[in-house]
């Protein structure tokens, strides 16, 4: 099977690279033609991961192709964009039919969930790892910015944290036994909260979603909107998953400090958090935003201390 058979019977015969009224010209082409609506501004996000680095080798290639697309999604989510299409860069040590049908229909399905069209990419023979470009679209002026958080509102998120790091040493083969699913499927399958992202445009102040640790993206939000930022352990919201599968401690650590979340993190003016509740939209406030500048964590109301880490940094 060479480069565009495997192409061919693999991408561009998926459901997902179907064209619609967004995509004009998909897969086969030099380009892509996209077709944003009239009025639309067109946002773009690239995710590359690495095997060994982001993803255990080997791993199932059906969840493999699941995760990738969905944290590259997440940052649509993020800024309330509404999903148009994505490319797909892929490098692959070998083209094993078994592995890239699996790889493809997990990309497909979460395609589908994300209302997303594989409009094109790149197939090289190499380490494997994968690149996904996202591109999504708002109104002019209406995407969500991390920049815009005022003293004076809440800060909040869209779901429980710590369960994908609470998955990690299962995912990583550190921890015998089964992993407890929700915390598996949290991080395999990270659902991106496109429409909580969309039902925050002209509501929120700012957002952005958390991937590298609620402490760690509360330092890039308080840092792009100048403001200090108050952050109560106690309120920060854990999965009766994560609470049953490790002890205290560490589920603290997961939940403030450990990444691949893909949950959203936004400041809003207090009065608007009613109407987001009432749309049916779980929000949690876990803090407020303050003048000054950094992060001050609040621990939990039992004295507990936590020892939270920093994000995750490559090259550090
Ligand atoms: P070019 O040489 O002009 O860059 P390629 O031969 O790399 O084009 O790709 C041929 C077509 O297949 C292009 O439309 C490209 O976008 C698409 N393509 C290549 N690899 C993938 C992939 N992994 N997933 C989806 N589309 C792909
Ligand atoms: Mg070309």
């Amino acid at each position: 099977m060479d480069e565009f058979e495997l192409i061919r019977r693999y991408f561009a015969a998926a459901a997902c690279a179907h064209t619609n009224a967004n995509v004009v010209l998909g897969i086969g082409d030099d380009c892509a033609i996209l077709a944003p609506d009239p009025g639309q501004q067109l946002l773009v996000s690239t995710d590359t991961l690495v095997a060994g680095c982001h993803f255990p080798d080997p791993c199932d290639p059906y969840l493999l192709g699941q995760r990738a697309l969905a944290v590259a999604a997440s940052d649509l989510a993020a800024m309330g964009a509404e999903p148009l299409g994505f490319t797909l860069a892929l490098s692959l040590p070998k083209a094993d039919p078994a592995w890239l049908a699996s790889f493809a229909r997990g990309l497909g399905a979460m395609a589908a969930c994300c209302d997303l069209r594989l409009v094109g990419g790149d197939t090289t023979c190499g380490a494997l790892s994968l690149t996904v470009t996202v591109m999504g679209q708002t109104q002019a002026g209406q995407a969500l910015l991390r920049s815009g958080a005022h003293p004076g509102e809440l800060l909040c998120v869209g779901g429980c944290l710590g369960d994908a790091a609470g998955a990690l040493s299962w995912v990583l083969g550190e921890q015998d036994g089964d992993c407890p699913p929700a915390l598996w499927q949290h991080y395999w399958q990270p659902m991106p909260q496109l429409a909580l992202g969309q039902a925050l445009r002209g509501v929120a102040s700012a957002a952005m979603d958390i991937s590298d640790g609620l402490l760690a993206d509360c330092g890039h939000l308080s840092q792009a909107s100048g403001v200090n930022l108050q952050l109560q352990a106690a309120w920060v919201p854990r999965s009766p998953a994560l609470l049953s599968a490790l002890p205290e401690e560490t589920s603290w650590e997961c939940a403030l400090s450990g990444g691949d979340d893909y949950v959203l993190l936004f400041t809003l003016p207090p009065e608007r958090l009613v109407s987001l509740q009432v749309q049916g939209h779980r929000v949690y406030v876990v803090g407020w935003v303050q003048s000054g500048e950094g992060v001050q964590l609040h621990a939990p109301a039992d004295g507990l201390i936590c020892s939270p880490r920093e994000g995750y940094l490559h090259f550090a």
